[in-house]
């Protein structure tokens, strides 16, 4: 087994091509089978050598293990289309001279025109077939007209092209319906893309192409050009597209739709990997977290289902919580390390400290940056109290709660006891329980009214952080 991933590099990775290179690699795993990365950069205005260098960071990010490409090369390169050019021209001669492929020199505002023609006649086949027997005189005198050809591949009309995909089943396509003789080199001489892919498919031996539904239609293109060139067709798998909830495709009005973003946002790879690779199909015990290696023993393409999948950014999210929180604290810290520095200055902090308060914090994160939020009351004594916590401390309650806090601090409570004692201080003072209690307390601490255990989180602020918290609050008045 054989397979590929053949991204173009004319931007970011997106979500929808992730899942392509996911289940090739899943595959690959699974099977032991070599994946090709293969880049088709032949749209020369749209590439760039940035979009690719990002494509494979994200790739790599993502944990897709190719075994060939242009990074490490292989016994099937070069693996850039812009560096094949000399192989497609002798497949191209020998169409030419088979007969199965010719010059076309109709302008592109010739052939827009017989698009239209034939849009208003209803016919489909969208080129004429005006240059496909031309004589040579006829030629030599477009020619000198300054006309530069294109190359057309013959398509035979009313002829069946069938096969059966993986996943869609039996498809057929009849040669009328493709659009006539199409295009397979330009006028520049750039051969497209629908030509190419067949003859590299061909001598990568790629057993397999599995790749998104969008390609379903170039199919038969593809098909007729391997006949033609008398290659062996590789099994098509298509996979279904990936919807937003409204059922449209997928864009960025349904959230972020682009690899590197979810990377910048705190996704955690594995977790948009499990994501991803359970789109359309359910674990045999409907255990939706799963390792990859559990993904890979259980993942067949037959299990996926032949209609769309519906990408749910929350559960994705919820998701990612969970594998936060499953990560050990060493890891976390460093995973996190970088969101938190962008906006913390954490020299002064041991990391075992840092370990114990993210680990802390864990349930309260569902993408690695929101670490940066609930860690602020951790990294900084001073404390502003917003308006409303200001009005429940100042109100007559609260104010005896402020007052016994700093009168604990002043006396009974030590570094020893002030964590596990306060409230219970707090309670037998002023008698107040419950909400009335707690909310106060925590108000006082943290700077807000909900949040982790409030003893646990004194433990790690330490006693001189508490104190210093007492007396803001008791400033309040004296303000
Ligand atoms: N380069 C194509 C794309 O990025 C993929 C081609 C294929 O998988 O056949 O959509």
């Amino acid at each position: 087994m054989r397979l590929r991933f053949a991204p173009s590099p004319t931007g970011f990775l997106h979500i929808g091509n992730a899942r392509t290179a996911i289940i090739n690699n899943l595959l690959s795993q699974k099977h032991n089978a070599s994946l090709v990365l293969r880049i088709e950069d032949t749209d020369m205005e749209r590439s760039s050598k940035e979009s690719e260098d990002s494509i494979m960071k994200d790739l790599s990010w993502l944990g897709i293990q190719w075994t060939e490409g242009p990074d490490c090369g292989g016994d099937y390169g070069p693996y850039r289309q812009s560096e094949r050019f000399d192989i497609y021209k002798e497949y191209t001669e020998k169409l030419l001279s088979e007969g199965k492929a010719y010059y076309c020199y109709c302008s592109a505002e010739e052939t827009e025109q017989m698009r239209k023609e034939a849009q208003a006649s209803g016919r489909n086949e969208t080129y004429n077939g005006n240059c496909r027997n031309l004589t040579s005189e006829q030629k030599t005198r477009l020619e000198q007209e300054g006309r530069k050809p294109t190359i057309r591949f013959h398509v035979n009309p009313d002829k069946d092209i069938s096969f059966n995909d993986t996943i869609k089943g039996s498809v057929s396509f009849n040669s009328s319906n493709i659009g006539g003789d199409f295009i397979i080199v330009r006028s520049d001489g750039i051969p497209v893309y629908n030509y190419i892919v067949v003859i590299d498919d061909a001598l990568m031996k790629i057993s397999h192409v599995i790749r998104g539904e969008d390609h379903l239609s170039n199919t038969p293109k593809q098909l007729l050009i391997s006949q033609a060139l008398g290659f062996d067709t590789p099994e098509y798998a298509h996979l279904p597209l990936v919807m937003g909830e409204d059922k449209k495709k997928l864009s960025k009005r349904h959230g972020i739709t682009s690899v590197n973003l979810y990377r910048e946002e705190g996704y955690l790879p594995e977790a948009l990997v499990n994501y991803i690779s359970m789109l359309g199909w359910a674990s045999d015990d409907e255990e939706e977290i799963l390792p990859i290696s559990e993904i890979i023993k259980q993942f067949e393409l037959t299990k996926i289902g032949a209609s769309s999948a519906v990408f749910d950014f929350k559960k994705l999210r919820w998701m990612n919580g969970n594998y936060i929180r499953s990560t050990e604290g060493a890891k976390l810290l460093k995973l996190m390390y970088p969101f938190l520095s962008k906006e913390y200055d954490l020299k002064s902090y041991s990391d075992g400290w840092l370990i114990a308060v993210i680990t802390f914090l864990t349930p309260y994160c569902e993408l690695l940056s929101d670490i940066n939020t609930q860690i602020s009351h951790f990294l900084s004594d001073d404390i502003v109290y917003t308006d409303e916590i200001k009005e429940l401390l100042l109100s007559e309650d609260g104010w005896k709660i402020v007052e016994t806090t700093k009168e604990l601090f002043d006396s009974k409570l030590t570094s020893d006891n002030f964590y596990s004692d306060y409230i219970n201080l707090v309670k037998e003072k002023t008698g107040a329980k419950g909400k009335n209690l707690f909310m106060p307390c925590r108000s006082i601490m943290t700077g807000s009214i909900h949040g982790p255990d409030l003893a646990e989180t004194m433990k790690l602020y330490d006693f001189g952080k508490c104190k210093i918290r007492a007396n803001t609050a008791y400033n309040l008045k004296q303000v």
